[in-house]
């Protein structure tokens, strides 16, 4: 009988170009690489031993019977070997391996090692093939089984490329299923015409079509720190949450390498980058480096330990608190670290990356993990909706009534930013606050709020509804924006108005960074005729230098002064003195937090000028004020 062995030869010359790409690939470690390497490997040496033994048993008369049994042998154990690391390989990529444990991979081996023994075994029994009457090559009995375990191994495949598929990219999925129909393929038309070696040659153009999408390095690869790069980040990891795989995700950020830069130049500084990444390659074996630009690298672990993982960030951790050395420099480089459970602390794709990407970091602390980074992650929602709702005009404010004692009515309100977000839902003004005081975006959503006091009050009239002005907060950080008089000026010229019909709450808890530029800009709001509130009232340290410097014409009492009143003979003591204080000070005195009949009446008789609270009402949207200006009229 004579074999075709033109595919194989074909089939040879294809995996030969296939094996030089893929060993000239540098610095590549992932498994789905390596695998790719073992199953063009062990496809090539299939090939050549498919050639060898198919010229041997069509030559018997040549060729001893051990030479045939030796060459068969090889040829029948790697190519039964191909079926099982085309499964694996496709293990690999779907991300599937990661959650299997030894169990799962001893159970996948075991039809291959079956094939393995019978082999051995071929000489004694002669199950998987035999040489007839005419010394003909002839297949045993078990050669079924080789056929139908190849077989089971491509369905295991497709299983997974079919299952675990929609979290792969489109082209690479398409690139998928043709391997994987390629390999069962190939077994088909083998068992049909066995006398032409065309399986290989099938296999290995689909090899080909998986080298130019799945395997393709070019886009995924950082050329500087030659590790992987931002858009494998984002692929890989897409693919691992929604196939809800157990990992966690190392970021460490370098804080400081830019300053450096401008001293040593992008190239000794990408160099430097350089070093650091492949220094982190080495940690262990089950992790993969990704350089996700904007100097932060992340460091993906699989199948370790939560300890192991913190021993690790511990490590980076140290090396950095010495100097990182470079030719003759020693570079004080800091960094930032946080450790990503997944899923725990990350369960999509956008959670993960709202802490990669954050370029901010609460507190000291250098390495974060779990609660502290589900607050980092909050924050940065809540700065994102902050900003999408200055986008989107979509920020609203409420007003509550204050209630004038001597005129016996409500005579003004306080303006309160209110924000609803259709991910995240109400959000409330003490939580964003913070955080668009800490990015700056306050300084514009101030400017919306006293922009919407002005139309508020213009287009109501609310003049001649009694209320003589507008309550307004401003913050400390507001007050660092050297152009907020100017801003404020503006806008009260938009809408016809004048400084009299607000007056400016700020609080007197924050410490202020530079109280030169805060009481310039304060000083010249006084001087274009606002009048200013100090809001909170005895919550942080009373500084009476700021309160005499500032002027302030009304100093609201927090609440927690009247609340603890209720209950505490002492509290109530400092209720009474402090008002009285605050009184012979020549100070107008509003309590806020005034919720009954009871405690109205208490600072009633303490001599209070204003009282604010939901005794009176909660603060309301606009209509709502004005339907409660026209009740009260
Ligand atoms: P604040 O300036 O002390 O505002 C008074 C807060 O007390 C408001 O909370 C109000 O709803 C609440 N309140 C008033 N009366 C009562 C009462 O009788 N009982 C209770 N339990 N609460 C009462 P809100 O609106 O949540 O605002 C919280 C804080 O957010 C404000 O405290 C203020 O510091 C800040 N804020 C609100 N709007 C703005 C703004 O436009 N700009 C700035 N910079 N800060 C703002
Ligand atoms: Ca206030
Ligand atoms: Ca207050």
């Amino acid at each position: 009988m004579l074999y075709n062995i033109h595919y194989d030869i074909a089939a040879t010359l294809v995996l030969l170009i296939l094996l030089y790409f893929t060993l000239s690939r540098k610095g590549i470690k992932k498994p789905q690489h390596m695998m790719f390497f073992i199953v063009v490997l062990n496809g090539l040496v299939s090939c050549i031993f498919d050639i060898a033994s198919s010229i041997a048993i069509s030559y018997p008369e040549k060729t001893s019977v051990l030479c045939r049994d030796i060459l068969n042998f090889l040829y029948l154990a790697t190519h039964n070997m191909q079926a099982l690391l085309l499964c694996l390989y496709i293990l690999t990529t779907t991300g599937v391996y990661i959650t299997k444990n030894k169990r799962f991979f001893r159970l996948i081996a075991t039809p291959y090692l079956i094939t393995l023994i019978a082999l051995f075994l071929n000489p004694v029994f002669r199950w998987v093939f035999y040489y007839n009457a005419d010394d003909m090559y002839t297949h045993g009995p078990a050669m079924i089984y080789l056929y139908a375990s190849a077989f089971l191994y491509i369905c295991i495949a497709l299983y997974y490329v079919i299952t675990k598929g929609k979290a792969i990219p489109k082209d690479k999925l398409a690139a998928l299923v043709v391997f994987a129909i390629g390999g069962i393929g190939s077994v088909v038309i083998q068992m049909m015409f066995s006398t032409i070696l065309i399986e290989m040659f099938v296999q290995s153009l689909s090899f080909l079509g998986v080298l130019f999408t799945l395997e393709n390095e070019a886009d995924i690869y950082n050329a500087i720190s030659k590790v992987y790069n931002r858009r494998a980040f984002l692929e890989d990891n897409d693919i691992y949450i929604k196939s809800k795989i157990d990992y966690s995700v190392v970021s460490v950020k370098l804080t400081n390498i830019n300053n450096y830069q401008n001293v040593l130049g992008i190239l000794a500084m990408n160099e430097v980058r350089y070093n650091i990444a492949q220094w982190m390659r080495s940690f262990t074996k089950n992790s993969v480096v990704y350089d996700c630009e904007k100097d932060n690298f992340c460091l993906s672990l699989y199948c370790i330990s939560h300890a192991d993982i913190a021993d690790i960030a511990e490590k980076i951790q140290k090396k950095f608190e010495t100097p990182w050395t470079y030719n003759e420099y020693e570079l004080d480089l800091r960094i930032h670290i946080s450790i990503i459970d997944i899923p725990e602390t990350a369960d999509s794709l956008e959670a993960l990356l709202a802490v990669v990407d954050s370029n901010k970091a609460l507190g000291d602390e250098i390495i974060m993990r779990g609660a502290e980074l589900k607050k980092l992650q909050r924050s940065n929602e809540v700065a994102n909706a902050i900003q999408k709702a200055l986008d989107n005009h979509s920020f609203q404010v409420y007003y509550q009534p204050i209630w004038n004692k001597e005129m016996g009515r409500v005579n003004s309100a306080e303006a309160l930013v209110r924000l609803f977000d259709d991910e995240l839902g109400e959000i409330k003004p003490d939580e964003f606050i913070p955080i668009a005081e800490n990015n700056g975006l306050i300084v514009k959503v101030g400017e919306v709020v006293f922009r919407k006091a002005c139309e508020f009050y213009r287009d109501n009239d609310l003049h001649r509804y009694g209320i003589e002005y507008i309550e307004v907060n401003l913050s400390t950080v507001q007050c660092m924006y050297t152009g907020l008089p100017e801003t404020f000026k503006r806008i009260l010229k938009e809408y016809d108005l004048t400084p009299i019909r607000f007056n400016l709450e700020i609080t007197e808890s924050v410490a202020v960074h530079s109280p030169d530029i805060f009481l310039d800009t304060m000083h010249r709001l006084k001087e274009q005729g606002f009048t200013f509130s100090m809001d909170d009232y005895g919550t942080g340290y009373s500084n009476f230098s700021y309160m005499f410097d500032m002027e302030f014409d009304i100093i609201k009492l927090d609440k927690s002064i009247l609340w603890n009143a209720d209950t505490n003979e002492n509290a109530q003591t400092i209720l009474s003195c402090t008002v009285r204080m605050l009184k012979d000070m020549n100070f107008k005195v509003l309590i806020e937090g005034v919720e009954t009949k009871e405690q109205l009446d208490k600072v009633v008789s303490l001599g209070v000028d204003y009282c604010q609270g939901y005794y009176f009402s909660r603060p309301v949207p606009g209509e709502q004020f004005v339907a409660f200006c026209q009740a009260m009229a």
